[in-house]
């Protein structure tokens, strides 16, 4: 990794910021109900990191977290609603950010770890448009 590695990402109201110092070891996009709902999009990307690799650089006090599943925090922007991470407790070495929030870096990760995951719960009319890797629940 590059010793320099440093990109940065904001929520969308820009009151939260937060600096990714490594690059990601994957990136899932997943098509549950919650990552749905959680995001308001068709499904959540995500890009897990170590978590010493990830710092909020401002706004932090501005974020309300939300549990949905049990041991799983998500964090929120609490004035625009931008949803930022997700941190599993039963996994307390990594993060899992959004990276479709970080402002105009690419998160690293390894592009054939890029995957669609649970797509047994995508909405019914979605229709996929790339070939990356699909799996019904988890790999
Ligand atoms: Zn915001
Ligand atoms: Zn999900």
């Amino acid at each position: 990794m590059p010793d320099d590695f440093n990109i940065t990402g904001s929520c969308q109201c820009r009151a939260v910021r937060y600096a990714v110092t490594a690059l990601a070891h994957e990136v899932d996009h997943c098509h549950c109900s919650v990552c749905r709902k959680s995001h308001g999009a068709m499904f959540g990307t995500y890009a897990t990191v170590d978590r010493a690799a990830f710092r909020f650089t401002d706004g932090e006090d501005n974020l309300s977290d939300f549990e949905v599943t049990p041991g799983v925090t998500r964090r929120f922007c609490r004035t625009c609603g931008c949803h930022l991470v997700v941190i599993p407790e039963a996994m307390p070495e990594i993060i899992w950010y959004t990276p479709a929030t970080l402002d105009g870096a690419d998160p690293g990760h390894p592009r054939e770890t890029e995957k669609h995951i649970h797509v047994a719960s995508q909405q019914p009319w979605w229709s996929f448009t790339d070939d990356r890797p699909k799996f019904d629940g988890l790999p």
